[in-house]
């Protein structure tokens, strides 16, 4: 696509893409720039742009996307153009494709909303989290957990091991960076990336040939409206903004949902001293995390590679079953689907019971059905009863925010935000566009997709680079993904 393009632009492209990763050049352009649109290039080099190039196309964006000329979307400050891929998002899956790419010599640019890498992680998880799967399920290409760390690390653990995976690689996101819109102008045949700051100033649009998405499953809570919401007299908390069950000791709460998160809330609720139930609306597998001494996701994929998906299914349950007791009789139905089964076909995770189970034997955790209404301080079941609660935590999940900010129909689904090919199809669009991390299956499913992104993404910049074998030197300096 590019092989048409004069070699001036090359090296404008290449110029631009270093300054990009350049925060000092860009905090340069953005005290010079004035409030029309200029490309970055344009001001600081004097390479001549071609017409059909993105810094000719900055200073008339107008005639060149529809984008920039929609009333709703004003020129962006500071146009920068990226001679690699852009990364949406620098959560695991961001940080693992960064990594591969630049372990193959192309260099990416990660534009990230907040102030840290692992936003979710750092920003949006309680305190006494720890990684649902063992270790090994959960590495990021190229670098193991330390042995010290234990099966199942902390959170903070977590953390700690992406801080150094970022710190190996030289990956250095561009922070406080939401991106809230992305296109491909057909003309230009380049993606065009606008980004506002912080404070929802500083627009800056990146101009990039690839650019891919990993903003996550889980970048928007979803709060469900209930009847009487308004009235209710304590507070009702989504569990991103839940730390830990200390501000709720001695009080009574319900917590709504029983995915693996409302579960953990509800026994971290116990250990605090507070009388949590637990909405149960729907069935639910209930596994224990560990069984024959392995762990259950880990026995369940050595099982798969001989045995036939439903007949594992049927194991794990016999083993639950014999493990945990009947979950109906607490009041958790099974679905007629096995866990294995259920999970590929819709994405649903099983629970892996880290003690919540034994609480609600006890009774110390009281199962509740789906929510009628609120009402000042009580709760209204859909069987009739009423009952008082102080406080409400809403472990209702996530979703993607990839329509809100995708302008583009094919690739995502616009209803849930995640691709439309089944895995393992779904990683990649048209016209450069690439997805990581939108498997539902956690970080092995995005360390996957970054590792067949960046041997796609290496194939084209090889072809484009042999092409363009007078340039090739000068190309090719930028080694590490984010650096100056
Ligand atoms: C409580 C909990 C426990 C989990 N435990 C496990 C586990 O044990 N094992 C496992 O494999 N998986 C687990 N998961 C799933 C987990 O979410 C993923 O495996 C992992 O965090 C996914 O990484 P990601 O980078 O795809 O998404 P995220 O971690 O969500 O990162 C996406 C990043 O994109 C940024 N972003 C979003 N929108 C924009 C935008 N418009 N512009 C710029 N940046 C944006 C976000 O701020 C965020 O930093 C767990 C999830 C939760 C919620």
């Amino acid at each position: 696509m590019l092989s048409h393009m004069s070699m001036a632009y090359y090296n404008t492209r290449e110029i631009q893409g270093k300054q990009a990763h350049d925060p000092i050049f860009i905090e340069k352009m953005k005290s010079k720039s004035s409030s029309s649109s200029s490309c970055s290039s344009s001001s600081s080099s004097s390479s001549p742009s071609p017409p059909s190039s993105p810094s000719s196309s900055s200073s008339s964006s107008s005639s060149s996307s529809s984008s920039s000329s929609s009333p709703s979307s004003p020129s962006p400050r500071l146009v920068v153009c990226v001679p690699g891929p852009v990364i949406v998002g620098a959560g695991p899956s961001g940080l693992a494709t960064a990594a591969c790419l630049q372990l193959k010599g192309v260099p990416s640019v990660i534009l990230e909303r907040s102030n840290c890498i692992a936003s979710l992680w750092q920003l949006k998880t309680y305190d006494r989290l720890r990684l649902h799967l063992p270790k090994q399920f959960c590495e990021l290409p190229f670098m193991p957990f330390p042995n010290d760390f234990p099966t199942y690390p902390t959170k903070q653990q977590f953390i700690q091991y992406l801080e150094d995976y970022a710190t190996k690689f030289d990956i250095r996101p561009r922070f406080n960076e939401g991106v809230a819109s992305a296109e491909f102008d057909s003309k230009l045949g380049f993606w065009r990336v606008r980004t506002t700051g912080a404070k929802g100033g500083d627009e800056t649009e990146y101009v990039c040939r690839w650019l891919i998405a990993a903003t996550g499953e889980n970048a928007e809570a979803v709060v469900p409206k209930l009847e009487g919401m308004a009235e209710f007299g304590g507070p009702i908390r989504h569990t991103s903004l839940y730390k830990s069950g200390e501000e709720f000791r001695g009080k009574k709460v319900l917590v709504v949902g029983c995915g693996n998160s409302g579960m953990e809330v509800c026994l971290d609720l116990c250990n605090h001293n507070a009388r949590p139930s637990l909405v149960v609306r729907d069935t639910v597998h209930v596994l224990p995390r560990e069984m024959l001494g392995k762990s259950t996701f880990g026995l369940s994929m050595l099982l798969l590679k001989w045995l036939p998906i439903r007949l594992v299914d049927r194991l794990l349950l016999v083993v639950s079953r014999l493990l945990l007791g009947n979950t109906s009789r607490l009041g958790l139905d099974r679905p007629k689907l096995g866990p294995l089964e259920l999970k590929n076909l819709s994405g649903k995770t099983p629970v892996l019971d880290v003690g919540t189970l034994a609480k609600i034997k006890s009774g110390d955790i009281e199962v509740r059905p789906a929510i009628k209404r609120l009402k000042c301080h009580a709760i209204e079941f859909i069987n009739g009863r009423t009952e008082n609660f102080e406080a409400i935590v809403l472990a209702t999940g996530y979703r993607s925010n990839v329509p809100i900010w995708l302008k583009e129909g094919d690739m995502f689904s616009k209803e849930d935000g995640l691709p439309r090919k089944p895995f393992p199809n779904g990683w990649k669009g048209e016209c450069g566009l690439y997805a990581v991390g939108f498997t539902k299956r956690g970080i092995l499913g995005a360390t996957m997709d970054a590792k067949r992104i960046a041997e796609d993404i290496e194939r084209c910049w090889k072809a484009e680079a042999k092409h363009c074998t007078p340039f090739k030197g000068s190309l090719f300096p930028l080694s590490s993904s984010s650096s100056p």
